[in-house]
């Protein structure tokens, strides 16, 4: 039977054909979408076609723990053990000068050239302390929208970004480029409508008024700012780990978001609106849409305690703040069973059956790249 002995090779390369085909186009799909946005090159914006969220490169496209996200019922966890964010002396003090920079993204606040601080931060679950660099705003064109991280899909009028890099680095920019997950922590905090202005948000909108046109360069101005006066009252937050909500999207931030807004007036709101890039076009929804959450730990703490830090040779009489969060919730959230990520899973053979199942797909899958590579080369050769 040599005639149907080739005949069911040629089903047989026709059926890798099949099977092979969808991940070839996969693949050149995927490679193709790179290029473009690749081709947006340093360029990035959030409301034009050619340079929106959607056509940023990089880890924007390729990461598994993207920024900002939805806090919902579903993805959270709910912890009920009491924590504690510590601040240092330094960071309720007033400053009596700061910088301001329309960056032609938002508007930046630091205290000092280097982007660099003496205000220092710890808490529980931080794994170290971590130095206030700069905060910067997004807001929307709406009071429904603005914010980056949403909750159970609703957004706010605005979110401000504390953005802090761990004291084991020297600078933000080294904490970035390291890849460590914990490099930055980031608070955010929403912002919510209100008749009257928000006091604490005061010198800030006063000093947009001399950046009210994108520069390159920073403007020093004479006006006291106390940073920790930003914070809600309540400070009952989301953890989890993410990455920078603009490009390079670097996944090196443990993300605290807080859930109580804090008020901003209409007028407040307006100075942030009237900011313009460089080409005089409004600077507006300048946040990036949610990401998935898939595969990843949403905590929600609302015990939460905010507490000086000991200063330097200060006896911390405190007991010693926790650490590794997410190695231990998740190593205890694990072993409990996975059943919240995956109600299929009902029980540990499941979920080890599906590991079965996947392995062997992704075996099954190369296989038949290496064979069709082969067959072609084969055919070629003949
Ligand atoms: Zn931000």
């Amino acid at each position: 039977m040599p005639s149907q002995g080739k005949g069911n090779r040629l089903d047989a390369s026709a059926m890798m054909m099949r099977l092979t085909l969808p991940y070839i186009v996969f693949t050149l799909t995927f490679i193709c979408a790179k290029n473009v946005a690749n081709a947006a090159g340093d360029h990035w914006c959030y409301t034009e076609d050619n340079c929106d969220a959607s056509t940023w490169g990089g880890e924007c496209q390729t990461g598994k723990q993207q920024s900002p996200i939805d806090f919902t019922q579903k993805n959270t966890i709910q912890q009920n053990n009491q924590v504690r964010l510590r601040f240092n002396r330094k960071y309720s003090d007033i400053q009596d000068h700061f910088m301001i920079k329309n960056n032609g993204h938002t508007i930046q606040v630091q205290l000092e050239d280097d982007i660099t601080s003496d205000l220092v931060m710890d808490g529980d679950y931080f794994k170290g302390s971590y130095r206030f660099s700069q905060l910067h705003f997004h807001w929307g064109s709406h009071p429904d929208k603005g914010s980056e991280h949403v909750v159970d899909g609703n957004g706010y009028v605005a979110e401000l970004h504390l953005v802090h890099y761990s004291n084991d680095y020297k600078s933000l920019k080294e904490a970035v480029g390291t890849k460590n997950r914990r490099g930055l922590a980031v608070l955010g905090i929403f912002f919510q409508l209100s008749s009257e202005d928000n006091p604490a948000l005061d010198p800030i909108v006063e000093a947009i008024s001399k950046v009210k046109r994108q520069e390159d360069n920073l403007v020093s101005v004479q006006i006291p700012l106390n940073v920790s006066a930003l914070l809600p009252n309540d400070l009952s937050l989301w953890r989890y780990y993410g990455s920078l909500t603009t490009p390079s999207c670097n996944e090196v931030v443990v993300w605290t978001v807080f859930k109580q807004a804090v008020p901003i007036s209409r007028a407040q709101w307006k100075a942030f609106k009237d900011s313009a890039d460089s080409g005089g076009r409004s600077i507006i929804d300048n946040y990036r849409p949610p990401q998935s959450t898939i595969n990843r730990k949403v905590y929600f703490f609302n015990h939460v305690l905010r507490e000086r830090m000991p200063d330097a040779g200060e006896l911390d009489r405190n007991p010693p703040l926790a650490d590794a969060l997410y190695d231990t919730a998740q190593k205890s959230v694990n072993s409990k069973s996975s059943s919240s990520d995956d109600k299929n899973s009902q029980n540990g053979s499941n979920s080890g059956r599906s590991d079965v199942y996947n392995s062997a797909l992704t075996g099954f899958i190369f296989l038949s790249i290496f064979l069709q590579v082969l067959i072609t080369t084969v055919l070629k050769c003949r």
